[in-house]
């Protein structure tokens, strides 16, 4: 099946080439942890630590990690290759992700004693980063939001609630996005937000678990903030200027979605044409007939555009361009894609995809929360009715 790059131009430092060796390394780590494993940790919310620590060991945590900070070097382009290639071994790895994303504003924007002090030790795997932003009136509204620090002394107090915080009991530390102004206090809703980075054991941290399932390994929490100290090494960025930093983080964030929406679609798509072309109930193996067939590749070729625009939305974001627009196109169409392959593995295996031991239903919360979450697909149409098509805002 296509999904490496061999179809895209190869030259040395050619995206193909970026993605190719880390497909490689992904691949060698892949054989060493089956999907059996991935669904134990899924099914008893173990976090998946054997597999952190070789993706630590292997150095494939430190990608996007400039080489002279500790790094492996590389961006976002080698980081999605990775989480799609893992998804598409059926290992769901959403602290990647989390870790991932949340590093790049302290990158960024951070000092260099705060990169050492809080990206340097995700890089061999010992700390993991997870990220809050959503609250639970807020929602969708993220500027709506109430978490608000103030400041004492030379630091600040914060005091909120997060909810769906994935990971927070896993983690080390957290970015949380918290506003610096009220509402009131500011000319744009946009302004007043900042970034900090706090631990999951401060005091007057409290992590509430909630009781969700969608199938991967991390739970979610609702987060309590009690008049938290955070010292001033804590903001990153400056005060109130968050935003950048934020959208930075929000659209790495959508390309890692993308890629692990494309691997999970690849994945289920792989066992529904073996089994296609094994299941024979007239005789015929199944896959040849179209009412399939079609389904599949229909599935397939939207996984694949999804694809190349996230491809294409990685080159812009590690070239400094505005990876916006793409990024958050990649994610619409690659969420909708995998929930589309999901669905056609599951007609193909008739009533056997609803047996949990094939492995098909198991997929459906993942794929289909990623239409949702981290942003629901209709922000994403918003977008780009507005900020691409030039309409008026919707909402
Ligand atoms: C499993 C899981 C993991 C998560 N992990 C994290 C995490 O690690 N960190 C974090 O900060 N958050 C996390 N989230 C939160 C997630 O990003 C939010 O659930 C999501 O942004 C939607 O917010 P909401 O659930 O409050 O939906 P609401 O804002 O209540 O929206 C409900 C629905 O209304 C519709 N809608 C809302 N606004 C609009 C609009 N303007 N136009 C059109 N339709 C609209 C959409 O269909 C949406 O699905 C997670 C959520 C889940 C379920």
């Amino acid at each position: 099946m296509i999904s490496n790059t061999s179809d895209m131009p190869f030259g040395p430092g050619s995206v193909a080439e970026r993605m190719h060796d880390i497909r490689e390394a992904a691949r060698v780590v892949s054989e060493g942890f089956s999907r059996a494993y991935m669904r134990e940790c899924i099914d008893q919310h173990r976090f998946p630590q054997e597999i952190w620590e070789t993706l630590g060991e292997y150095g494939l945590l430190g990608i996007s990690i400039p080489e002279d900070l500790g790094g492996s070097g590389g961006g976002q382009v080698e980081l999605v290759a990775l989480m799609e290639a893992l998804a598409e071994a059926g290992l769901v790895l959403p602290m990647l992700l989390l870790t991932g994303f949340a590093r790049v504003p302290i990158i960024r924007h951070g000092t260099p004693e705060q990169i050492e002090r809080f990206v340097k030790p995700t890089i061999s795997g010992t700390e993991k980063l997870c990220f809050a932003i959503t609250e639970p009136d807020a929602g969708t509204n993220s500027f709506a939001m109430s978490s608000l620090a103030t400041r004492e002394g030379d630091g600040y107090r914060l005091t909120g609630r997060k909810v769906f915080i994935s990971g927070a009991a896993d983690a080390n530390r957290m970015l949380v996005v918290a506003r610096t102004q009220k509402v009131g206090e500011v000319g744009r809703r946009t302004e007043g937000m900042s970034l900090f980075v706090v631990d999951t054991d401060a005091p007057g941290v409290q992590l509430q678990p909630l009781n969700i399932d969608v199938g991967w390994p991390e739970r979610q929490y609702l987060v309590f903030f009690d008049e938290v100290r955070l010292d001033a090494d804590r903001l990153i960025g400056l005060p109130g200027q968050g935003l950048a930093g934020m959208f930075e983080a929000l659209n790495s964030e959508r390309l890692l979605v993308t890629a692990m929406s494309v691997g999970l679609g690849n994945y289920a798509l792989k066992k529904a044409v073996a089994y296609a072309n094994e299941r024979k109930p007239f005789g015929v193996p199944i896959g040849g007939y179209q009412a399939l067939q079609h389904r599949l590749a229909e599935a397939k070729a939207e996984l694949e555009a999804a694809r190349l625009m996230m491809i294409q939305a990685a080159a812009t974001f590690d070239a400094g361009g505005n990876a916006g627009a793409h990024a958050n196109m990649a994610k619409l169409l690659g969420s909708r894609a995998a929930v589309k392959a999901v669905e056609a593995a599951l007609q193909t295996h008739g009533g056997y995809g609803f047996d949990r031991d094939y492995d098909i239903i198991t997929l459906w919360p993942s794929v289909r929360l990623m239409e949702i979450a981290p942003i629901n697909n209709e922000m994403l149409l918003n977008y780009i009715g507005e900020h691409v098509l030039g309409l008026p805002k919707s909402y």
